[in-house]
């Protein structure tokens, strides 16, 4: 912001994002040791590790000593499927949620009816954030169902009493034509798969730039700079990046305001740390590391301290917009293996289980990753025994079909299956190079 523009408006549902910083400091603690009682009342788990620590709730005096609190991770959320980081029964429970994980049993994911209400609050304050409001008409194309996307947005857009379109995913052809038709202002989807819609719009003759569209909100995979560029001056809309996980709360835990520098996290109700990747030790502000997150409110599953994954930096100093909410920088990688393809969590490892599952081939795969017409697609080639090479043509066309079938089980995503020779994949003396990353060769 310039000192020439007008003086900024801001929507009320914004008021929290501008509280004081001490203020923000000491519900932060209240609400931190009043989760900790919670969690270790509640959550077998959590109090097992505190004692194991020799730590009792008490000894939560300030926000400092947080760090002393044990790590939560994506590990400890597989190894008590379906119900044990439950902290309320499951009669207070009104919606669970659930996201793919390595072994192919889902993370499961619960909220009180409170829970849902503070989502849908962080996500209003998300689309005020981006300048939407009363009067918007929010066209969801976020998937509905079990992936917390869909929901998420559309009780945040509904909420600020915004016209919501759940449209969900896919179906490009009628997303453009009701784009058009019914004078959307705003869009919520993957970045990939509004580049997609980008070039099926130039197929179709339809100008996205003619549209009343002014802004979309693109989350649910790391997206980068120059994408952002791309994409606002393709179709003339501000593209706000928006953070979330299904083990925190969903989409809505970070978003960027107009000044595109940094994500703003709502730490009213989301505590960060940035720590190093090594030794688990709390870095300062400005020093890349793995964001931990804690949930300062949230009833159902507590999160103390959870390991995202996520390499980033809380970014020093205020926002020009005035938000006294730290910043984190966008969301460029991630510490583990982890792909994600159209906003779905895709594993190496779930490839080769369901692979290795199937008679006829052998362990030797590997995961080529392209990016065609935006869309991130991903090819798996596989190699198979010389019986099935030499045998008949169907038999091929047969297996490829059937390895596709179990992998779509396992992921939830139809992936491309190649049949190699035997002896066709680069063999490895080190660490196996599974994933092939091509996109970087390609627009
Ligand atoms: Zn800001």
């Amino acid at each position: 912001m310039t000192p020439a523009d007008p003086k900024p408006t801001y929507h009320p549902a914004s008021a929290p994002d501008f509280v004081p910083a001490p203020l923000l400091r000491r519900l932060q603690l209240d609400r931190l040791q009043a989760i900790v009682a919670r969690a270790y009342e509640r959550v077998a788990l959590f109090r097992q590790r505190l004692q194991a620590s020799k730590l009792t709730p008490a000894d939560i005096r300030s926000l400092e000593d947080m760090a002393r609190l044990p790590f939560t991770t994506k590990a400890d959320l597989r190894d008590t499927y379906p119900f044990g980081l439950f902290a309320s029964p499951l009669k207070d429970v009104v919606r669970v949620h659930a996201s793919s994980g390595t072994t192919g049993k889902p993370i499961v994911v619960a909220y009180t009816k409170d829970d849902v209400a503070v989502w849908t609050s962080v996500m209003v304050r998300s689309f005020a954030a981006c300048g939407l409001h009363e009067g918007d008409i929010i066209q969801n194309a976020y998937g509905y169902g079990l992936f917390t996307g869909g929901l998420g947005a559309h009780y945040g857009a509904e909420g600020i009493g915004a016209t919501v379109i759940p449209i969900s995913g896919g179906n490009t052809d009628r997303q453009i034509m009701l784009l058009k038709d019914f004078g959307v202002t705003a869009i919520c989807c993957t970045p990939t798969y509004f580049l997609h819609l980008i070039d099926r719009a130039q197929q179709l003759g339809v100008d996205l730039k003619s549209l009343p569209l002014r802004a979309g909100v693109f989350g649910a995979e790391p997206w980068t700079q120059s994408m952002r560029k791309h994409i606002e001056s393709v179709t003339n809309i501000a593209a706000f990046d928006i953070y979330g996980l299904s083990e925190i709360i969903g989409p809505g835990v970070a978003i960027e305001c107009p000044q595109h520098d940094g994500l703003h996290i709502f730490e009213d109700h989301f505590y960060p740390e940035i720590i190093d990747l090594d030794t688990g030790a709390v870095l300062p502000d400005g020093q890349e590391g793995e964001l931990v997150l804690t949930t300062l409110s949230k009833w159902a599953m507590p999160m103390i301290r959870y390991r995202t994954r996520d390499i980033t930096a809380l970014l020093p100093g205020q926002c020009p917009c005035g938000r006294t909410l730290r910043r984190m920088r966008r969301i460029g990688r991630r510490s583990d293996d982890m792909l994600i393809l159209r906003g779905v969590n895709v594993y190496p490892s779930q490839i080769e289980t369901a692979l290795l599952e199937v008679e006829g081939t052998l362990p030797h795969y590997q995961l080529i990753l392209t990016r065609e017409h935006g869309l991130d697609q991903l090819e798996v080639q596989v190699e198979v025994t010389p019986q099935v090479f030499s045998d008949r043509v169907g038999a091929l066309e047969a297996l490829a079909a059937k390895l596709g079938d179990r992998i779509e089980r396992v992921v939830g995503l139809r992936i491309k299956v190649t049949l190699v020779e035997p002896q066709t994949i680069q063999r490895s003396e080190g660490k196996a190079k599974r994933v092939i990353d091509k996109r970087a060769q390609q627009p």
